[in-house]
């Protein structure tokens, strides 16, 4: 065991307030933040980027879990903490100040990392339509992401449930995705406004012969208008309303009713 200063003393001697611009809800407690680090399985000797690492708490719990963690950070005040961190588990700890949005994390890795984050909603949304939209396999391994809670919902939401749309249809079309645990708002320093929740995604066999571009098309139209009926909302998809006829999916029902493999299949025909 690698005996560190507890996290608290490490935030208030290098001054680490949480700034409301970045987003920034820390994490201390050890046995969650475990428990985050266990949910992409087995990590000793596992290539790990983390995103938002803020003062390291679920660094500590990567490291401590035998992880070799490549951490971006965009405050530069958390970067001598990190450093410091490093220095407890020498050449396991490669800590990188920058924005995620803007680096081009593929090409710092040799093989293919997890991703763990627990960021700002709006950057951890954007980063993970990013990286389901990549190449298929793509460059990661598995993504175990917090997110608050509505969010969470809407990408393991199935058809039929409110909170089913495109961020759904983009999360399970080639992956499986779950909501690994829920984490109430009282774990968080300071505790944001709503619940919480780490999801944690896989990578599985894409479809053969559908297009993302044309997945996207498809969803797009269909929950742009969410209410109308799919010969209404795919009007302006070409090809999208035969392809209804020839699946046999009635052109009466809304998208919020239609399953995952419904729109692959779609997708498929005008692919
Ligand atoms: N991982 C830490 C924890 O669990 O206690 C901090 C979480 S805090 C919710 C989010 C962290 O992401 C902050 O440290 C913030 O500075 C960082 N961050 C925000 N936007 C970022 C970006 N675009 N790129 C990299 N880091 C970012």
């Amino acid at each position: 065991m690698v005996a560190l200063p507890p996290l608290r003393e490490v935030v208030a001697r290098h001054g680490l307030t949480a700034s409301k611009a970045l987003g920034q809800n820390f994490l201390f407690d050890g046995q969650l933040l475990a428990r985050i680090a266990a949910v992409p399985s087995e990590l000793t000797d596992a290539e790990v980027l983390e995103i938002g690492p803020g003062p390291g708490g679920l660094t500590r719990a990567l490291l401590a879990a035998g992880a070799r963690v490549t951490a971006i950070e965009r405050d530069r005040r958390c970067i001598p903490a990190l450093e410091e961190l490093g220095a407890a588990y020498p050449g396991r700890l490669r800590v990188i100040e920058g924005d995620a949005l803007a680096i081009d994390a593929p090409s710092l890795f040799a093989g293919k990392p997890h991703i763990v984050a627990n960021l700002p909603y709006n950057v951890g949304t954007a980063l993970l339509v990013g990286w389901l939209s990549a190449d298929w396999y793509p460059w990661w391994q598995s993504l175990t992401l917090m997110f608050q809670k509505e969010v969470a919902d809407r990408i393991v939401a199935d058809a039929g449930d409110d909170a089913y749309g495109r961020l759904a249809i983009l999360a399970q079309w080639r992956s499986t995705a779950r909501i690994a645990m829920p984490v109430h708002r009282s774990a968080f320093t300071p505790p944001p406004k709503v619940m919480s929740a780490v999801v944690h995604i896989v990578p599985a066999d894409a479809p053969v012969g559908v297009r993302l571009d044309r997945l996207e098309a498809v969803t797009g139209a269909a929950f742009g208008q969410r209410r109308k009926m799919l010969r209404q909302s795919l009007k302006g998809v070409p090809g999208a309303l035969a392809a209804l006829e020839t699946l046999g999916i009635d052109p009466a029902r809304r998208a919020e009713t239609v399953s995952v493999a419904d729109f692959v299949a779609v997708a498929r025909t005008l692919s």
